[in-house]
């Protein structure tokens, strides 16, 4: 068989053949001498794949792949390191993490004294009267076994106003001064759907406001970001994500101006990950009016679902429970909207074609969304409308049956057995054996993704992985064992089930002839690893459209 023929025959038995005319057969990058975990079950493992245009253009054995390189090609011995899709992010918020960054002191310490000397610092640098303002704190991570209080926060700063979101991003933490500038008493009343503490001995104000309460603040905190602050975060997410082997992420809380600031980020050549860009439900009526629908923008940036938002958080502890939280006899958690808004809002996004994604942590959370959800497609019955449910966290069969029988997509947390294991306790052991229920999603056949919630929950894939299929935390509890998922299973949901909750299964999450050139080139075959270990697997580099965007 000549060079030429056994090259046409290869090219001939390839799906994406058509896609390029013939004069274009020409790939420009050929990686060679891996093992290529593809997730397209007609060719599950390859050892080569060839990328044209930012695609993939031929996957499989080295002699066939590299027999199409002409001269020019450029060519890459992976001496056998493992390659897989791209991981796909399919809830995060990472162009507001991003800006967050920028801005913001880190409050993921350990201690509330280290968060203090952060705070101090950060005082010291800013103009008297200006906010400080924090991110990522979380009460159940710092030594001292208590919640940060105002008189922390007023030993801390006095003359700045301090602001210091929940990692969770449900509720937040302030000094006095925050509370007057908020014009906020102890005699204000909780808003509706929003919790004011105070301190059950004194009445004094705690500190702490949680869910809508949150609005006051956002009212008086100056957003002072410049259009190029907001493509800056973007560029500086985009940097922490491709390190980690995130191509694809859904941008869950999203707004007209992250739209515009992935947009700038795309332009400027900032932009090293595809983002789906929800639109939150307080921008949809613009959004209609201007024609807009999911799916509208391209591979790397894309309108994606409307968010509505229905209950709380997991790691916060306000999901709305049917059996109250453990230890708390009164506490089922928070419902943010009503059902009647959730529909109302719905159907409007619903009938202009949008996809919809609603937070739903707690089973009354999920069992609420899904009547909102089942109302629509009664009324108004829609091919393939995909329904999401944001986390979907603690389930029963019942919602399961229902969430299989619309066709929803649940999203759970990929990363909080593992990162946030100590949270677990509220819960309770019975109630994890139906959180983050994977192994039930999948054995009932529903299309489940990796989804990390950045800031609340890390977005490390590897970590996922391994949360996933352990179960474990970092101090060796074992968290509803029975919803462990194999490696092979977590790494499909990281991948090709990501794709197919942003409508997007026909472009990428697999290495596929014609499929966007996405992937991540690992240290170690997560397949052949002890579990315990796969966070430690280095990612070496990864690539979207054929390009590196990360080279460790
Ligand atoms: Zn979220």
């Amino acid at each position: 068989m000549s060079h030429e023929s056994s090259r046409r025959e290869f090219l001939g038995t390839l799906a994406a053949f058509s896609l390029f005319p013939l004069e274009q057969e020409k790939p420009e990058l050929i990686l060679h001498n891996g093992h290529v975990v593809t997730m397209n079950p007609a060719e599950p493992v390859a050892e080569a794949v060839a990328i044209a245009r930012g695609r993939f253009f031929a996957i499989g054995k080295n002699a066939d792949v590299l027999n199409l390189a002409s001269p020019g090609v450029r060519k890459m011995d992976l001496g056998g390191k493992t390659v897989l899709p791209g991981f796909i992010d399919a809830h995060s918020h990472p162009a507001a993490a991003g800006l967050s960054h920028l801005r913001m002191v880190d409050c993921d310490l350990r201690s509330v004294s280290a968060i203090q000397v952060a705070l101090r610092e950060r005082a010291a640098k800013t103009p008297a009267g200006e906010w400080v303002l924090g991110f990522k704190y979380d009460d159940t991570k710092t030594e001292d076994g208590r919640p940060l209080s105002i008189s922390d926060l007023d030993a801390a700063v006095q003359d700045h106003p301090v602001h210091i979101e929940h990692r969770g991003g449900h509720t937040v933490y302030a000094n006095s001064l925050a509370f007057r500038k908020a014009g906020i008493d102890e005699q204000t009343p909780d808003p509706p759907g929003g919790k004011i503490d105070h301190d059950p001995a004194t009445g004094n104000l705690s500190g702490r406001v949680a869910e809508s309460a949150q609005a006051f603040f956002e009212k008086v905190i100056p957003s002072n970001f410049t259009r190029d602050d907001h493509r800056e975060g973007v560029k500086l997410i985009s940097k922490m994500l491709a390190k980690t082997g995130i191509t694809s992420a859904t941008e869950a809380q999203g707004t007209p101006t992250d739209l515009r600031a992935y947009q700038d980020a795309r332009d400027s050549g900032d932009l090293l990950y595809r983002a789906y860009c929800f639109i939150n439900y307080r921008y949809i009526d613009s959004m209609i009016e201007a024609g807009v629908h999911t799916g509208l923008g391209d591979e790397w940036v894309r309108v994606g679902a409307m968010k509505l938002v229905c209950d709380g958080s997991i790691s916060e502890r306000t999901a709305r429970l049917s059996v109250p939280y453990e230890g708390r006899p009164n506490d089922y958690g928070i419902l943010v909207m009503t059902e009647e808004e959730l529909y109302t809002y719905g159907r409007k996004a619903h009938l202009a074609g949008w996809q919809i994604g609603t937070h739903a942590n707690g089973d009354v959370g999920i069992d609420t969304t899904l009547r909102v959800y089942e109302r629509l497609q009664r009324e108004n019955p829609r091919h393939d409308p995909r329904f999401r449910l944001e986390h979907c966290t603690v389930i029963n069969d019942g919602l399961i049956a229902r969430i299989k029988a619309l066709g929803a997509i649940p999203t759970p947390f990929s990363t909080y057995v593992y990162y946030h294991g100590e949270k677990m306790r509220y819960y309770g052991a019975e109630r994890l054996d139906h959180m983050f229920a994977l192994r039930s999603f999948l054995d009932a056949g529903i299309r489940a993704t990796q989804a990390s919630d950045y800031p609340p929950g890390e977005f490390i894939p590897m970590m996922a992985l391994q949360s996933e299929v352990t179960r474990t935390d970092t101090k060796g509890n074992v968290w509803g064992p029975k919803q462990k998922i194999s490696v092979e299973e977590a790494i499909r949901v990281g991948t090709i089930n990501g794709a197919y909750a942003s409508y997007e299964e026909n472009l990428k999450g697999s290495i596929e002839a014609g499929k966007l050139a996405d992937l991540v080139v690992l240290g170690r075959d997560p397949l052949k690893v002890d579990p315990s270990t796969l966070v430690t697997i280095p990612v070496e580099r990864t690539m979207a459209a054929g390009r590196w965007t990360f080279e460790s």
